[in-house]
């Protein structure tokens, strides 16, 4: 269902506390990531334009700029996938740069695990399409039957209206990486619906229900993740998360 990301993908590192940027640097090093490092936007840019990087992980607040602006420079002639390092504190900041066109975020002080699954799905992303568009989508014990609007756990079908599945196929197809609330919308809604993200708690809370109707051995518990005041992801199973 996905790529794999390249090995040895080079990752522009945008950071300018020295120790956040040698810890993560050193960390992403040990997984077999090729780094690229920058400690403000002038000099994020400069390496971006030399370099044009895999992915970008970047810090929004640079000493010499906002790191929005760096985010729709990058927008502005690539693809190119852009992790937000982001503070608790800066959650207005975080849904910008996501509006922008950053990809997906990991917040302050982060586990090393959890960026590097965020990296990968990323990744992943850009190495090949997110999902096969009329085929099927295994999470563990949960199938989703695209092309035949069919969704069943552990081999149990589970009935969802037409939104809910619809809501739920966008959620797996993104499997292991963000989708913004105003994503969701627009792709299940249409971008009249854009704001309403209360829509969305409704239906996903439904989806939770059913799935857990049917989910005998609670593996699919906490499948659907909440990002408080940004959207929704769903976890890869453990097996698929390295
Ligand atoms: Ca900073």
């Amino acid at each position: 269902m996905k790529g794999e990301p390249p090995p040895g993908a080079r990752i522009l590192l945008v950071e300018d506390d020295p120790a956040t940027r040698r810890e993560v640097a050193a960390y992403l090093a040990i997984h077999g990531f090729r780094l690229v490092e920058a400690a403000d936007a002038a000099e994020a840019l400069a390496r971006w334009e030399a370099q044009r990087p895999d992915l970008v992980l970047l810090d929004l607040g640079l000493p010499d700029a906002d790191g929005s602006l760096f985010i729709r420079r990058i927008r502005r002639d690539a693809s190119t996938p852009i992790v937000i390092l982001s503070a608790r504190d800066r959650e207005e900041a975080k849904v910008a740069a996501l509006e922008q066109g950053a990809d997906d975020f990991v917040t302050k002080p982060f586990g090393a695990a959890e960026l590097l699954a965020r990296l990968r799905a990323v990744l992943r992303r850009a190495a090949g399409p997110a999902s096969d568009a009329t085929g099927e989508i295994r999470l563990g014990s949960l199938v989703v039957d695209v092309g035949g609007h069919a969704v069943t756990v552990e081999g149990r079908a589970v009935h969802l209206t037409p939104r809910e599945f619809e809501v739920l196929k966008v959620l797996v197809a993104h499997a292991g990486r963000l989708v913004t609330h105003g994503r969701l919308l627009r792709a299940v809604w249409g971008t009249a619906y854009a704001d309403e993200a209360h829509y969305i708690h409704v239906y996903v809370s439904q989806i939770r229900r059913k799935l857990a109707a049917a989910d005998r051995t609670g593996a699919l518990h906490d499948l659907i993740v909440a990002e408080p005041g940004v959207g929704y992801r769903v976890r890869l199973p453990l097996a698929e998360r390295s």
